[in-house]
């Protein structure tokens, strides 16, 4: 699934390797698979195979010889070129337009013989890229974590047992079992094809599934055409296989072209590239600006070295140095924050999408309900039957009208029970502590109880009937089924599946004797109705006998002929925290749909428990309603209604596209192979990571770990916060840009000496984006962050109040800086002390304002003065940085700073502030307007 290719493979070779008992060994080893890669695979046959790779076609290799194999040849994971050296992502940091920019000053500051000058701009590209570097390192690092916490998994067989393994250790010779869902983990010689259907979209480019078979190809057969090998990366989109693996990790064919097609993770976002972008913009009008005030100066006749500074001075000004690594970081926060409320982000986008996300339409069993099946009612032979008990111990029996039922009287009530233990592929287990647990679909493990409950004996069962053939479940269809029966004796098909699909193929049922009698299709379907509006999942059950040589299974035959034979109906309770998630959603105005394969009057039921519907169950709709509209009609039935039943994965996809036609940002839910369109065009496709298959988990952006809806609900909570985090940043450091260009600006215009010098301008915004506006990425999230509505994806990221708010704090430092510099001019001050003033002027402001910044909406104190305090701690470093900065000698001399007296820091402190109250008072009254707009 999520191929997160590490630079490991090699280190843990060597590692492995170590591990070995002679080295020796392994050389035999590597000399026997030796020219693997060269073989022709597709021209050979089976039995050769077989032989050249050391295996067995019907037990697989030995877990021991699998465990050499593994140190041999080590982890199969490719090394992709996202393994960039450290030294080089360092380098990267100073190839950026600002950086240039910087470093030509620097070389003419050196040429003009401002040694200083250049050093310390020098200076601060340096600094700039190590923090840069650093950031990005650990962003990386982060979002690299989770990768690996997806872990693929593949079905293997080893001495005969069938084994679920990590993908990542599988070897050559082994033998692996493929059913649909599954990536391929490794490149495969199949020995066996059913139905066999891959999609080679991520090695050819072909959408088209291709079917596979087993013949023995030509040699000169192209790498699209080799029919009898399946191929790491792709997946199986329908039927069974098996087959032997020839080549594991950079050996494929995935491998060999892992260079070009498996891009690094990649740390970019709409919005951080809408702001690269704005950043863009504002490079050039910086530079016109700079130019401008280059022209005015020496055509004013000033010294033109003094001009060419001044320009300097205006674009180090203007340039928000530290807004890229402040977005990725944030990002990368929450990431993690995700990922510790069981949210795995597989797309950085995700993560801002999901702050905006208007409607999540859901799945039902498992994400809303638990997922925990216990059988309550069956159905069979004209009766209706009560079964007790909870869980899946098999503790329990089976009642009528209260009496207890001896099975062996209902001959129909028999072969139900029955037909739901041959037609399944689940097991039931106890763990170390004697507890039963499932392994496989909770659907079919339900089965196994109720079975267990009226005694049938598994064993004795399969004995008498060993399955042949299976035709799994599938999403879209609705039904498994199965065939039966020892060589020589008759065959039989069972089948299990929603009761709309068998009820079309049925022509008998089977009565309580056994006999056979035309099927009663109205009467049975409102049984079936009248359980699934009690909430209970229903099951139809119905088996056909086929001839003797019978062995293949199609699906043409299960859709006629068949005898139905009984109904179960699975409880299957919603999740607590789920429903708390649903009135949680509600308050924050986004819209929760339940999509479900199930049937429409048990989603209703379900509906009703979770909170979704009123009790009355209205708003709700089939697929096959669906299916009818088109166009408009459609978009407007999607938004109204709130449940969909029997939804198969292409009205999925339609239903998605005709949401986003309204403008909405869609959260979708899908486990299936076919759910993967649907997954692809929601604005957020999220994948299960205990039931989702390896294609529906490598195509969402996002995985729930626990498949819980509470889970999708925090997501979209956290989402609201790193993008609120994001835009308090922005909020916070633009004014210092804008009030640092126009006191240049009004500097230059007015004629009079600079109140602020370059590389004091540097020293300011490098000091406070670390130490300052760094801290508003650790501010928790706002209490009434999921009461607000959803952010309107067309609105743009600063609003009318918030560009206001920005303008008028860069006002006042404007207005606070030639205040103070003019007011120490007038008392004789020196022009250092002057600057000295300004500088702090504008340091101070900024931590005043940052306050301000932790909440667009409320004072610092409702929000807790200490709920963060980093930011207390970042503020009292960077006060005594700045003590640094005026006193000490050596500071004042680099920086042609100077100490100043306390009179100063008073004038300081109170236009601070001014800023603090100033915007306290614009933040009432946005709140009073709002109230009233309301
Ligand atoms: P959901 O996950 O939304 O509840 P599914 O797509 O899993 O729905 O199932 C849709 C329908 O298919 C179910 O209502 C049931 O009738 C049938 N079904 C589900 N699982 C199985 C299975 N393992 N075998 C046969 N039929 C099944
Ligand atoms: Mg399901």
């Amino acid at each position: 699934m999520v191929r997160r290719l590490g630079c490991q493979s090699e280190r843990n070779l060597c590692e492995l390797t170590h591990h070995l008992d002679s080295a020796r060994e392994c050389e035999t080893l590597y000399i026997v698979m030796n020219g693997l890669p060269d073989v022709k695979w597709h021209s050979k046959s089976a039995s050769q195979t077989v032989e050249s790779l050391e295996s067995d076609a019907a037990d697989g290799l030995h877990p021991e010889e699998a465990a050499r194999r593994l140190a041999c040849f080590g982890f199969n994971e490719v090394c992709a070129a996202a393994c960039r050296p450290a030294w080089l992502r360092f380098l990267l940091q100073f190839h950026q337009a600002l950086v240039y920019l910087l470093l030509a000053a620097v070389v003419v500051s050196a040429l003009l013989g401002e040694w200083v000058d250049a050093a310390v701009i020098f200076g601060v590209v340096v600094v700039n890229a190590i923090v840069g570097f650093l950031q990005e390192s650990k962003a990386e690092d982060a979002i690299g974590a989770l990768a690996e916490m997806v872990i693929t998994e593949a079905t293997v067989r080893r001495s005969g047992e069938r084994l679920q393994i990590p993908s990542r250790e599988v070897v050559p010779g082994d033998l692996v079992i493929l059913k649909s869902g599954d990536q391929v983990p490794a490149d495969l010689y199949l020995l066996e094809a059913r139905n066999l259907q891959l999609e080679e979209a991520a090695l050819t480019g072909e959408s088209q599934p291709v079917t596979k078979q087993t013949a023995v190809l030509a040699d000169e057969t192209v790498l699209a055409e080799r029919l009898n090998l399946a191929f790491t990366g792709t997946h199986v989109t329908r039927g069974t296989g098996m087959g032997l693996v020839f080549a594991t990790a950079a050996g494929t064919e995935m491998g060999r072209i892992a260079g070009l097609i498996d891009q690094a993770e990649d740390l970019k976002t709409p919005l951080t590239r809408k702001i690269s972008r704005f950043s863009g913009y504002l490079l050039y009008a910086i530079i016109g600006l700079a130019a401008v005030t280059f022209l005015i100066g020496t055509l004013r006749g000033d010294d033109w070295r003094s001009s060419f500074m001044a320009s300097v001075a205006l674009a180090v000004a203007a340039i928000p140095e530290g807004l890229p690594a402040a977005l990725t970081v944030t990002l990368a926060i929450g990431v993690s924050r995700m990922a510790r409320r069981r949210v795995i982000i597989r797309k950085l986008p995700a993560v801002e999408t999901l702050g905006g996300t208007t409607v999540i339409c859901s799945d039902k069993t498992g994400t809303l309900t638990q997922n925990q099946m216990t059988v309550q009612e069956i159905f069979a032979g004209g009766r209706l039957y009560h079964v007790s008990g909870s869980g899946y111990e098999s503790e329990g029996r089976i009642h009528h009208r209260e009496e207890p039922v001896v099975v062996g009287e209902n001959a129909a009530l028999i072969e139900t029970l029955g037909a739901g233990l041959l037609c399944n592929d689940s097991k039931i287990v106890r763990d170390e502590e004697g507890v039963a647990k499932i392994q496989g679909d909770p659907t079919e493990a339900a089965l196994i109880v109720s079975a267990r409950k009226a005694g049938i004996s598994e064993d004795e069962l399969s004995e008498r009937l060993p399955r042949v053939e299976s035709i799994p479940f599938e999403s879209g269809y609705n039904y498994m089924a199965t065939l039966h029966g020892e060589s020589g004796e008759p065959k039989m098909i069972y089948i299990k599946g929603a009761m709309e699909t068998l009820a079309e193929s049925c022509a008998y049922q089977l009565d309580e004797e056994g006999l056979r009698v035309p099927f009663e299709k109205e009467e049975i379907k409102s049984l079936a109705d009248g359980m699934a509006s009690r909430g209970l999942r229903v099951l139809a059950f119905a088996r056909r006998e086929m001839p003797v040589e019978h062995r293949e299974l199609e699906r043409d035959h299960v859709t006629a002929e068949l005898t139905f034979l009984g109904l179960q109906g699975k409880l299957d309770p919603p999740r607590p925290e789920a429903i708390d998630a649903v009135a949680k959603c509600k308050g924050a105005g986004i819209d929760v749909k339940m999509v479900t394969g199930d049937h429409l009057l048990t989603a209703r039921a379900v509906a009703g428990q979770m909170g979704l519907v009123n009790s009355d169950g209205g708003q709700a709709m089939t697929g096959a309603e669906i299916e009818k509209l088109e166009g408009v009609a459609l978009a407007e039935a999607a938004q109204r209604t709130t449940v969909f039943a029997r939804v198969t994965p292409e009205e999925k996809l339609r239903l998605v596209k005709s949401l986003q036609s309204l403008g909405h940002v869609v959260a979708m839910t899908g486990d299936g192979v076919n759910d993967a369109p649907a997954l692809k065009q929601a604005d957020i496709g999220i994948a299960m990571g205990i039931t989702g298959t390896d294609v529906s988990i490598s195509t969402a952006d996002m995985v729930i770990t626990d498949d819980n809806f509470a889970s999708i609900e925090a997501a979209v909570e956290e989402g609201r916060g790193v993008f609120d985090n994001l835009t308090k940043f922005i909020v916070w450091t633009l004014p210092t840009n804008f009030g640092e260009g126009l006191v240049v600006m009004f500097a230059i215009l007015a004629g009079t000496v600079l109140p602020i010098l370059p590389v004091q301008i540097l020293w300011i915004n490098m000091s406070t984006a670390l130490l300052l506006g760094m801290m508003l990425v650790f501010e928790p999230k706002e209490r009434n962050m999921m009461k607000r509505r959803p952010r309107d994806p067309n609105e743009p990221l600063l609003t009318r109040s918030l560009q206001l708010r920005i303008l008028l704090v860069s006002l006042m430092m404007l207005a606070g800086c030639f205040l103070l510099f003019g007011w120490e001019r007038e008392r004789g001050s020196s022009l250092d002390v002057a600057r000295t003033v300004a500088v702090n002027v504008f340091v101070i402001v900024e931590m005043f304002y940052l306050f301000n910044c932790r909440s667009f909406t409320r004072t610092m104190f409702s929000i807790g003065l200490f709920s963060n305090p980093w930011l207390i701690l970042g503020s009292v470093v960077m006060l005594g940085l700045q003590l640094l900065f005026t006193y000490v000698p050596f500071m004042n001399l680099v920086f042609q700073s100077a100490p100043i007296s306390g009179r100063s820091w008073a004038g300081i402190f109170a236009v601070g502030l001014a800023v603090y109250l100033t915007i306290g008072a614009v933040k009432m009254l946005d709140r009073i307007w709002k109230k009233r707009t309301e």
